[in-house]
């Protein structure tokens, strides 16, 4: 609290001074709570989107629209994101997928419409009275996500927060109160009438999370995961008496385990979310394409191809971005490919092939792969890790290799014979190879530098008849 006072007691004296009511809400008081800092502030405020604008023009560096269909204004303060949104008394339509706003006139009244009580706590500016009407500081120290009131109540008004309780309990490592997992299994169906970018949006933040397993065990086990991930609970593949079948559910969790834990070597913004969601569903191929060979030996035949198709259609139906779906696709066709490398059987031209084809994902395949490796057996884990690092190494000679092998002459033969004047023979040679070390000294110069420095070289070489 004592780090963002300034610029909170800054908004609250100039609502107060206009006679507004406005205070700190949601997300940042729980994070505070938690001792997890964030720049991104939220208020909730008794005045109305227009006053609001009007009250931060002049004081903040920026102002913009967030949805003030929906009271929501955003700003920039510093370093500091601030979204004010006027006190809103929900009304709820139950078939309808989304919230319908009306504003409403206190504080009290818009806590009470939030999702969990650990959601539903603030404090009021400028006096930094904390409020918090359900026990939200509680739930906070127990680590235990609750409803303000009936989790049925709250779920049928909003189906989202099923999908929200399981991605808080990702993102913070909390529990769902045994109401609210009660509650998320007798109404999991429901969710099928919440949007699709909604969902998205949810299941984005939880798979981004810090624990993604806990939220998904928790959509899985609820049911809810049948209506927006199908694929991933029917990884719950039967174990024969044997037990000689992975699990391949549990498998992928862990596969999603091992690339968060190799994300940092991908030299992109973290959290990734297509290396990560990649991870998770790399195999959903498998149930379609199991078979029993010989009575007890099970093949996967072609699941890259079938799940890459499966997961195109499921983040299609998601309104993923055709890019994020471009991407998750090719990751899961590619995952099995290194499995032909043996101990470095590829010719060149097969690892060449591999680059290409993985494009701009390679480092992420590079991730997915090592990732895919789940072995008990410490020997044949090390065995894999190893022949992934050849892999890598000979990717990267090749194209040093590569690399150096294209570079060229800012001028060509022809281009040479027209600027000295002469004809082909030993001369243009030399004439070429003084151009490549200007090149491989000085990078590319453009063709009329390096046409002046080549003048300059043969003025030197043979002086000017000057006739
Ligand atoms: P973060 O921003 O870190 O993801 P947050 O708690 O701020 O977490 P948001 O999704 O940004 O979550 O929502 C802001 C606040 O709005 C929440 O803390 C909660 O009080 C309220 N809220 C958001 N979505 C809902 C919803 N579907 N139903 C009820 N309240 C909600
Ligand atoms: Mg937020």
């Amino acid at each position: 609290m004592l780090k963002i006072a300034p610029v909170v007691d800054e908004l609250g004296a100039r609502f107060a001074a206009a006679g507004h009511e406005i205070a700190l809400v949601g997300g940042p008081v729980r994070d505070i709570l938690l001792g997890r800092g964030s720049k991104d502030l939220d208020f909730a405020t008794s005045a109305r989107p227009d006053a609001v604008e009007r009250l931060l023009a002049g004081w903040a560096d920026h102002v913009w629209d967030i949805g003030k269909a929906f009271g929501t204004i955003g700003c920039q303060k510093d370093d500091w994101v601030l979204e004010i949104t006027t006190y809103r008394s929900e009304s709820y339509d139950p078939t309808s997928r989304k919230p319908e706003v009306a504003y409403g006139d206190s504080l009290q009244g818009d806590l009470a419409r939030r999702d969990f009580a650990m959601n539903a706590m603030a404090v009021m500016l400028p006096s930094h009275q904390f409020v918090d009407l359900y026990g939200g500081l509680e739930d906070v120290a127990n680590k235990v996500i609750r409803t303000p009131g009936s989790p049925e109540d709250s779920f049928s008004d909003d189906p989202l927060r099923m999908m929200r309780a399981a991605r808080f309990a990702a993102q913070l490592g909390f529990t769902p109160d045994p109401a609210v997992v009660t509650a998320m299994k007798e109404m999991a169906e429901r969710i099928t009438i919440v949007s699709a970018e909604r969902v998205r949006d949810e299941l984005i933040k939880l798979v981004c999370a810090p624990y993604p397993r806990i939220g998904l065990d928790l959509l899985v086990s609820t049911g809810i995961a049948d209506h927006v991930l199908p694929e991933l609970p029917a990884l719950r593949l039967e174990l024969d008496e044997h037990h000689r079948h992975k699990d391949v559910y549990e498998h992928s969790l862990t596969v999603l385990e091992q690339a968060i834990d190799l994300e940092p070597r991908l030299g992109v913004e973290l959290p990734d979310f297509v290396v990560r969601f990649a991870a998770l569903i790399h195999d959903i191929g498998k149930p379609k394409t199991r078979r029993f060979e010989d009575g007890n030996k099970v093949t996967f035949h072609h699941h890259d191809v079938v799940g890459a198709k499966l997961a195109k259609k499921r983040m299609k139906a998601l309104r993923f971005s055709n890019e994020q779906i471009d991407q998750v696709g090719k990751l899961v066709e590619l995952h099995l490919r290194f499995h032909g490398y043996g101990t470095g059987e590829w010719t060149d031209s097969a690892v060449r092939r591999y680059v290409r084809d993985a494009g701009d994902l390679l480092s992420r395949l590079h991730v997915l792969t090592r990732a895919d490796s789940t072995t008990r057996n410490r020997r044949k884990a090390e065995a894999l890790r190893t022949a992934y690092d050849d892999l890598e190494k000979r990717i990267e000679r090749l194209q040093e290799q590569e690399e150096l092998d294209s570079i060229r002459p800012d001028l060509d033969g022809n281009q040479i014979m027209q600027l000295l004047g002469i004809a082909a023979g030993r001369e243009v040679g030399e004439a070429y190879k003084f151009l490549m070390e200007l090149r491989m000294d000085e990078g590319p110069l453009g063709e009329e530098v390096a046409g002046q420095k080549l003048l300059e070289w043969w003025s030197t070489r043979s002086p000017a008849t000057g006739s």
